[in-house]
């Protein structure tokens, strides 16, 4: 059967070029011996790995110099509780609720200080974002967070919030896991940035954060030693061993990326793929996304069959057509297309050509 068209939310596809290249490299890597997977994180042959890594996301992203690049472990949900450990110095925080991912972010911060919420969409079924506007911003936040691109909802923001023109001078906090590298990112709006690797960026195991200098240091002291950004800065990310494979599989998608025009190449293309997408299903009287247009990811695709009953027949037809993964979150139920920077335009192209053809084999 061949490699399929992969839309899983996360773990995700990957670049067919990564994979082989470290096929090819998993013996023995470039004569040392050894796999990445078997050297120490300390030896001249990873650090090489990491330092390369580092510099190739910094110059992909267009990280300024007043922002640490940390390469830490835990996931998305680790952060939910390692930045407010970092960050709230005991104070508030505020958070913007557009879907599932912000809702846990908010309730975790909440076992380590006081969490509040600023704005929330859910009367609506988080299909919108509210308007920056309307906002309720504390003056004594230490930072207010936001999900940039919400996973299940398939809910994006296009453009990150300016806050210093709301009037808030605290940071602005990003998760940006499941669309971190799919555009550019403007930083003059960011105080910190995090995101589980698993979907854009490479395997499980990486959990990439982006901090602005002036917010290390100011940790809680029950902060664990391995989740203190200060710690994990001053030792390059190595106060303990970091996810060494993972990084090294991370490092070839940044030069993938590089390859293949960079993050604005990648943006255009992601753009012209949720078009595709979009387009088809606004002119389709037999499949419905609810997300309205401004604020529809570009990354994830929820979408629905307006009978429910066929949802069976669709993902079947669909497997036999090589399309996989395509089954909704259980939370939103439907269908749901991920289509990463890995996904190619055939494979967008294939998912809609298989459902127009479904869409025909059941009238
Ligand atoms: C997947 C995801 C997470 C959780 O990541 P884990 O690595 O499973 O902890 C958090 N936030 C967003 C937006 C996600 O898509």
């Amino acid at each position: 059967m061949g490699r399929a068209f992969n839309f899983s939310a996360g773990p995700a596809v990957m670049p067919e070029a990564v994979l082989r290249q470290a096929a090819a490299e998993m013996m023995d890597w470039q004569g040392s011996g050894m796999s990445v997977m078997e050297m120490s994180h300390r030896g001249k042959e990873f650090i090489g790995i990491y330092e390369q890594a580092q510099a190739d996301l910094r110059e992909l992203l267009a990280v300024p110099a007043h922002f640490q690049i940390l390469f830490m472990q835990g996931g998305g949900l680790a952060e939910n509780a390692i930045v407010p450990l970092n960050l709230s110095q005991g104070g508030a925080m505020d958070f913007v609720l557009t879907g599932s991912w912000s809702q846990k972010s908010l309730k975790e911060a909440g076992r380590y200080g006081t969490a509040r919420v600023a704005a929330s969409a859910q009367a609506d079924g988080f299909t919108s974002l509210p308007d920056p506007a309307t906002w309720q911003i504390g003056g004594d936040s230490r930072y207010v967070h936001i999900c940039s691109n919400e996973t299940i909802h398939g809910v994006e923001f296009h453009d990150l919030p300016d806050l210093t023109a709301l009037g808030c001078a605290a940071p602005l906090v990003v998760d940006f896991s499941s669309h971190v590298a799919s555009r550019p990112v403007d930083w003059s709006r960011v105080g910190l940035a995090f995101g589980g690797a698993q979907k854009n960026l490479g395997p499980a195991g990486l959990t990439l954060v982006i901090v602005r200098e002036d917010l290390i240091g100011h940790a809680l002291p029950h902060c664990p030693s391995a989740f203190d950004y200060k710690r994990v800065a001053d030792n390059q990310s190595m106060y303990n061993t970091p996810p060494t494979y993972s990084i090294y599989i991370a490092g070839l998608v940044f030069q993938w990326l590089k390859a293949n025009g960079g993050i604005t190449a990648m943006q255009a293309r992601n753009i012209a793929k949720a078009q595709l997408l979009y387009d088809f299903l606004d002119n389709s009287s037999f499949y419905v996304n609810k997300v309205a247009k401004n604020c529809r990811s570009r990354m994830n695709v929820p979408f629905f069959l307006r009978d429910e009953s066929r949802n069976d027949a669709f993902l079947a037809g669909a497997k036999a057509a090589n399309l996989l993964q395509l089954k909704g979150h259980k939370s939103v139920g439907g269908m749901r297309a991920s289509i990463y920077n890995a996904m190619p335009l055939e494979g967008v192209q294939a998912l809609v050509a298989y459902m127009r053809e479904f869409e025909q084999t059941q009238a």
